[in-house]
């Protein structure tokens, strides 16, 4: 019995680097520019906004080295 699956994946594309977001700071409005590390799929952390240094809740979820959401919240 031979089992030959070719186990090749077409266009493999494994990111492991951070991508650039904009997202809206909770407390002041501005939109600032932060940094989500999407080899991680689901991770929350604070962030101090750049323009009121507010601390900003971020919760991103990824996938496949892609951003699916980001949202933001008062810590
Ligand atoms: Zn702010």
């Amino acid at each position: 019995m031979k089992a030959n699956r070719g186990m090749l994946f077409s266009g493999v594309h494994f990111m492991s680097g951070l991508s650039e977001q904009d997202i809206q700071c909770p407390f002041c409005g501005e939109t600032i520019t932060v940094f989500a590390d999407c080899s991680i799929s689901r991770q929350t952390y604070i962030e101090d906004c750049s323009v009121c240094c507010r601390p900003i809740q971020i919760e991103v979820n990824c996938e496949e080295g892609e951003v699916l959401s980001i949202s933001t919240d008062r810590s």
